[in-house]
């Protein structure tokens, strides 16, 4: 995988050469107000609410990065979402949506924006005949989440756009789990890419944020109102630590996808995996899909199904050194959810195995960590769940 400059300069913020003494780093300017010269003056910020110097830096990295205008930073990933439902939804419009999304959206579209008049449904986008079927008339948001989690499924971001232009329906993408390193949904025709910064882009687990990108003029200044008239507006040192995470987040990815290919195609010759979910196992439809759409590599996330019920999933958890038992993705660190008990615990068992959450389904956000190192923890961890394993067969084979 080989970045272009752009990427490098998109995520590096260069202060052009103007003044001796210019910081390097952006400074991080926590005022909530700016002063004015008089009353006709025109100061770019005024009150942090609405914009402020150190967040409008991150803003226009983002935006650069995602091959839009500059973006528009949220307190939250979940922020940056209800500005976006807020800005494009009144009462009676529909929202079709990836069966598979985040839990908290799906949360917040059926237990929030559902009670205002807004309804949505969840479909399998990666069957682009089913986002056919369930457009309507009122359809005013297709709202798609690729890869979906945690089965790293992908929707054709490029067909689903094109159907939904033809009933005059926005297309938002979240790409938390790529970022705009590894998918520019602008690019494949999309109006809005949305990404919680919280994972990826800040990097380290330390701030929580969000953004909205486009290219529409219009659509960024409803956004902007709304953020404005809401205050869902991020904080300037939560924008300040993104700006430094964001200068490594190519390389992060770089390493952390490479790792992630390697481990998912070693965890398919396990004889205690079941399955291994990862865009590079794909073959035929699937797997030209994921090299159209996606910029080189795939990403950290990669999930798979341990053989042998709870015990053997607990032995392999205990066993483990480097992962962490997290309910989070895109950190320095390995981590690890059990999703069925974590992420997707509020959902039915239907539900869940609708979207293909088994009981014994793991996901793994691969960090930083020696990918040598990580797969022989891996190994320790598996060969220790299946000793775990037949240890409970003698033990009842011995008793009867
Ligand atoms: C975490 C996450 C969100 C929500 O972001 P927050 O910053 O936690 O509000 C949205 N989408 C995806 C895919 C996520 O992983």
């Amino acid at each position: 995988m080989n970045f272009g400059s752009d990427v490098f300069t998109d995520c590096v913020q260069i202060p052009a050469p103007v003044e001796d003494g210019e910081p390097l780093v952006p400074p991080l300017v926590a005022s909530t107000t700016f002063v004015r010269e008089g009353v006709d003056s025109e100061s770019e910020h005024q009150y942090s609410r609405v914009s402020n110097p150190t967040v409008a830096a991150l803003e226009r990295s983002l935006g650069k990065l995602e091959g839009g205008l500059p973006a528009l930073a949220f307190a939250s990933g979940l922020a940056a979402e209800t500005a976006l439902f807020l800005a494009l939804l009144k009462s009676g419009d529909h929202v079709l949506c990836s069966q598979a999304l985040y839990g908290g959206t799906t949360r917040l579209l059926e237990q929030v924006l559902g009670g205002m008049g807004v309804s949505s449904t969840f479909v399998d986008t990666t069957r682009t005949e089913e986002v056919r079927a369930n457009l309507r008339p009122e359809t005013r948001l297709v709202f798609l989440e690729t890869p979906a989690n945690p089965t790293l499924d992908l929707t054709d971001v490029e067909a689903v756009s094109a159907l939904a232009r033809e009933v005059g329906a926005w297309v938002a993408v979240d790409n938390t789990f790529l970022t705009g390193v590894l998918q520019k949904p602008l690019a494949l025709g999309a109006d809005v890419s949305v990404v919680s910064t919280t994972k990826f882009v800040e990097g380290h687990s330390a701030a929580l944020g969000g953004a909205l990108i486009t290219r529409d003029e219009e659509l960024r200044e409803r956004f902007e109102f709304v953020r404005k008239c809401t205050g869902g507006i991020q904080s300037p040192w939560s924008a300040w630590l993104t700006l430094q995470g964001l200068k490594t987040l190519p390389l992060r990815l770089q390493r952390q996808s490479a790792s992630a290919k390697r481990l998912a195609a070693w965890l398919t010759t396990r004889p205690e995996v079941r399955r291994v979910h990862y865009p590079s196992l794909a073959k035929g439809e699937a797997a030209e899909l994921a090299n159209r759409q996606h910029l080189g590599a795939h990403g950290a996330v990669l999930s798979f199904e341990l053989d042998g019920g709870t015990r053997t999933l607990n032995e392999f958890l205990r066993t483990l050194r480097l992962p962490r038992l997290v309910e989070h993705v895109g950190s320095v660190e390995t981590l690890i959810t059990h999703s069925a008990s974590m992420t997707h615990a509020g959902l039915t068992s239907a539900q869940r195995e609708k979207v293909g959450v088994t009981d014994d389904l793991l996901r793994l956000s691969i960090g930083l960590e020696d990918v040598l190192a990580l797969r022989s923890d891996l190994e320790c961890a598996l060969n220790a769940a299946r000793v775990g394993e037949s240890t409970v067969v003698t033990a009842s084979e011995g008793k009867s």
